[in-house]
């Protein structure tokens, strides 16, 4: 019987391994094994957090708090090289995400459309880099290393990889070869920080537009990896078929990860027969196809403010977003249109319908326009 047993427990252990879609618990693991001084401070993370929202019972006293990202492509093909287009698809689709702007969040079942939060999380590219230049917050980097998996190289320049942007002011992504299998991995927070604290995304999961593998081909491995950045846990909370805890009061327990997209309600009562809703399988920090994924939760949000205002508090006051969108808004907004001409340069003032119009600011500025009917 205990041979079978033993057998039983490597095959499920191999299979779980082949559909790994994050690899965050793995490398929390190696870091604690690797680094005594980061199993130290990861150990009280969580009575820290708890101690944390029990004195902040407002949470969150910045209104929105805005994380500047630098992106790190290291790429040995062109096809790994991805496009800006491709970079900034995934800060819209975060920003839509954590702010719950996401157009599937019509998507969340009704029992837990009442707690599906906005965070009031924002992402900017950077605009300034570590020595005050400015940047488009994309640092493209060639490399000659093979498929990175979870080798440390990717943090380092000298080894293949690219050297981090210092990790108490920026959220530094990783975007590179992982090899299959593995969609990416994170670090979860501490009062220890080493040199690869940040995320890192295999090129093909990163963004909505551009080289991309379904069925997580909607940026949703960026949330997810963010969400273990801010300290969240898969919602079942760990091992394999452990109905463990998550530290999140609102997410329901359940047994295990969920792949694919099922239907809800999806194994109700599976850890204590008073689950009739069954698994949160559609929450960012379960295993499901990105098209099925739609919330966090109130519950997620508090865990994810304490770890910023704890573990990541520069995030809360710097100027390494200043002039992204809000600025060209405002200029725009400013300016004052005085004339509307035709190609010819004679003044219009019906504004013809399928012609090219060129439209004059009193900024100097100019722009063509056709109405299209
Ligand atoms: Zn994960």
């Amino acid at each position: 019987m205990k041979k079978i047993l033993t057998t039983l427990l490597i095959a499920s252990t191999l299979f779980l391994n082949a559909q790994e879609r994050c690899g965050t618990t793995a490398i929390t693991e190696k870091m604690m094994s690797d680094h005594p001084e980061y199993a130290k401070a990861r150990a009280k993370v969580n009575s820290q957090t708890v101690q944390w929202i029990k004195d902040h019972p407002k949470h969150n006293e910045k209104t929105i708090i805005t994380i500047p990202v630098v992106v790190h492509v290291v790429w040995k093909t062109n096809t790994h090289n991805i496009s800006d287009a491709q970079i900034q698809s995934q800060i819209d689709a975060l920003n839509k995400d954590y702010r719950r702007t996401n157009i599937d969040a019509i998507n969340t079942p009704n029992v837990w459309q009442g707690i599906a939060a906005d965070t009031e999380i924002e992402f900017c590219l950077a605009t300034t880099d570590p020595i005050g230049q400015p940047t488009n917050g994309i640092n493209r980097v060639q490399t000659s290393h093979g498929q990175f998996g979870m080798n440390s190289d990717i943090h380092t320049s000298s080894a293949g990889g690219a050297d981090n942007w210092p990790n108490d002011d920026y959220l530094n992504v990783w975007v590179c070869d992982l090899g299959s299998g593995l969609l990416g991995y994170a670090t979860p927070p501490s009062n220890w920080i080493g040199d690869g604290d940040g995320l890192v995304i295999g090129y093909n999961y990163f963004g909505t537009i551009g080289t991309l593998q379904a069925p997580y081909n909607k940026g949703r491995t960026a949330t997810h990896e963010i969400g273990h950045w801010l300290n969240l846990d898969h919602v079942w909370g760990g091992g394999w078929g452990s109905c463990g805890d998550d530290n999140v009061s609102d997410t329901p327990t359940q047994e295990q990860e969920n792949y694919s997209c099922p239907g809800y309600p999806h194994n109700p009562n599976s850890c204590s027969t008073t689950n009739a809703d069954g698994d949160m399988f559609m929450n960012y920090m379960d295993y499901t196809n990105d098209a099925c994924m739609n919330l966090f939760t109130n519950g997620q949000k508090t865990r994810m403010l304490a770890a910023i205002n704890q573990y990541r508090p520069n995030m809360l006051n710097h100027d390494l977003c200043a002039g992204t969108v809000g600025f060209s808004e405002t200029l725009n907004q400013k300016r004052e249109l005085i004339k509307i001409v035709d190609i010819l340069g004679r003044e219009t003032t019906n504004q013809p319908r399928n012609t090219p119009l060129i439209y004059i600011y009193n900024d100097g500025s100019v722009d063509k326009k056709i109405i299209i009917e």
